[in-house]
């Protein structure tokens, strides 16, 4: 747990919210529970962060595949079945060992959903969003990420037409990895930027 981790709000507030808001589409005939359980469950369950993970292993491991997806991440990320049901662009930014990105909703909570998954809750705290914009690099430090002077930090902040997802370094060590064992190396919090891929040497 970091500081901006335990800092995250508890989702009291915003949990009570939704809940009366839920009640009132029901009660209007605009929702049904049935609908709601089934978005529920498809991020819980079949949406998660293994999506962007194989996205990252095809771009370092294909050449083109990795050029079409900093081209146009909606269309490349499309070509291997995940997409975003709300039509959002996703853009899809490239770390190297000289600019490392990382991106923020400051507004709310925007996030590439149908490549990640479910957001974790520090990504929703008021914490991160604030403060990931002022000091990113006291931030990144938090989460153990300690970047060299050197490398130019960019922060993004996403909306809900435009999402962002960051492609990792390919680590050393990884150089003989499939493509299979390149997809368990990839981390939701490397996609978000607040990470990197460790050597599987380590
Ligand atoms: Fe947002």
């Amino acid at each position: 747990m970091n500081n901006v981790q335990q800092t995250a709000y508890t989702e009291t507030d915003a949990a009570l919210r939704t809940r009366a808001l839920e009640s009132l589409l029901i009660e209007k005939g605009l929702l049904t529970t049935d609908i709601i359980d089934e978005v529920v469950q498809k991020y819980e369950q079949d949406v998660g962060p293994l999506n962007g993970a194989k996205v990252v292993a095809r771009a370092w491991i294909d050449s083109n595949y990795k050029r079409q997806l900093l081209e146009d991440g909606t269309a490349a990320i499309a070509e291997l079945g995940f997409g975003d049901a709300h039509g959002s662009k996703i853009v899809v930014l490239e770390n190297t060992s000289s600019v490392h990105h990382v991106v923020v909703c400051t507004l709310c909570s925007c996030y590439p959903w149908s490549v990640l998954g479910l957001p974790p809750s520090w990504y929703k705290s008021y914490a991160y969003r604030a403060r990931v914009v002022r000091e990113p690099r006291a931030v990144l430090r938090e989460f153990d990420l300690d970047l060299p002077d050197s490398v130019e930090i960019r922060v993004w902040d996403s909306n809900s037409d435009l999402r962002y997802m960051v492609l990792p370094e390919r680590p050393a060590g990884a150089e003989d990895h499939t493509e299979e064992q390149l997809v368990a190396l990839v981390t939701r919090d490397s996609m978000i930027g607040v990470a990197a891929i460790e050597s599987p040497t380590e």
